[in-house]
């Protein structure tokens, strides 16, 4: 069930005027749909970690991560499926009732714990990680947000998956933006074919040095060119930063799904498209080329959201 080749996503063509009279074409690498429960990118961020999990006989997958993260509930879905127990180190205090993330992943099985956010920032210390091993004992442990070398060789897959569902490999390769691993893995893929275009999340520009560090770190292993220029990273889409949103954004979701059946979420996705057709609206792309961009799933999310601000997303 690991094997991703029983996970293959359809790449599904958007049509539209705009489309049209920019002479562009827009396609959508349908992640979203890859698992039921592990969605999007996560699926991919986690397969090689569960893989070497199982590989080393771990029992217990411990992870980080904010209230409403789709990594927490990915994780902690993956444990259920995959046979594992989780352990979830939650920034900030526990709430009741749970928010659906939350409630979610404890109800599938994950063991939360909620850390202050001063210990949160210190998760990556070594201090701390010795701490936490003694609490816990034997653990494997993911990252927040997945992101690791595993990670970006799970994304990397999507590249090969894509060469052989098109006839050609398109112009322009769009995906959000939240630690970068996901980027990073789809450069990686593409070793300097095309334009690879990432929509930040987040406000701040720290992407571009992160996905270089990621890049320097995989480029052996991967045998990738240390060097690859042919990426950059938009921030003028996050609409005031990570998980904040203005009505505009929730409007463009909205007309989406309702001219492309397809849900998209405010914290990633939603951002990613707005920015991407509002490239197209002015020309960034020139006539002619083809778009490519990675639904990464995150839908987990909406009901937290609407149960926070009012239904606002259809
Ligand atoms: C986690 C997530 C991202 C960000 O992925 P990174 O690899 O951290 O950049 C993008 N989209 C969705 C839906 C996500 O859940």
């Amino acid at each position: 069930m690991l094997d991703s080749k029983n996970n293959i996503t359809p790449i599904q063509e958007i049509e539209a005027a705009l489309l049209q009279e920019k002479e562009v074409r827009l396609f959508i690498k349908r992640d979203d749909l890859i698992h039921p429960q592990v969605s999007g990118n996560k699926w991919r961020k986690l397969k090689y970690n569960l893989l070497t999990a199982k590989a080393q006989k771990q029992e217990t997958l411990l992870t980080f991560g904010g209230a409403f993260s789709n990594h927490i509930y990915a994780t902690a879905a993956a444990g259920k499926v995959f046979g594992f127990k989780t352990i979830g180190l939650i920034r900030g205090e526990r709430i009741e009732p749970l928010n659906p993330t939350l409630a979610y992943a404890e109800e599938v099985g994950m063991e939360l714990h909620f850390i202050t956010r001063s210990d949160y920032r210190k998760k990556e210390e070594v201090i701390y990680q010795k701490q936490i091993r003694e609490q816990f004992g034997a653990f494997f442990l993911i990252p927040e947000g997945g992101t690791n070398m595993s990670a970006i060789k799970g994304c990397a897959e999507l590249v090969e998956e894509v060469q052989e569902q098109l006839p050609e490999l398109p112009d322009y390769w769009c995906a959000s933006c939240g630690t970068g691993g996901t980027l990073s893995g789809i450069i990686a893929g593409l070793n300097g074919q095309k334009e690879v275009l990432g929509f930040s999340a987040l406000k701040g520009d720290f992407h571009q040095q992160d996905i270089s560090k990621l890049l320097h770190k995989v480029s052996d292993t991967f045998k990738v060119s240390d060097t690859l220029d042919n990426w950059q990273v938009n921030t003028d889409y996050h609409f005031g930063g990570y998980a904040k949103f203005k009505p505009p954004l929730i409007d463009f979701m909205n007309t989406f799904k309702k001219d492309n059946n397809i849900q998209l979420e405010p914290i990633y996705t939603g951002k990613l498209f707005y920015g991407i057709y509002d490239l197209i609206k002015n020309d960034y792309f020139p006539s002619g080329s083809s778009i490519f961009a990675v639904h990464t799933g995150g839908l987990q999310g909406i009901a937290g959201f609407n149960r926070r601000f009012g239904n606002i997303i259809m």
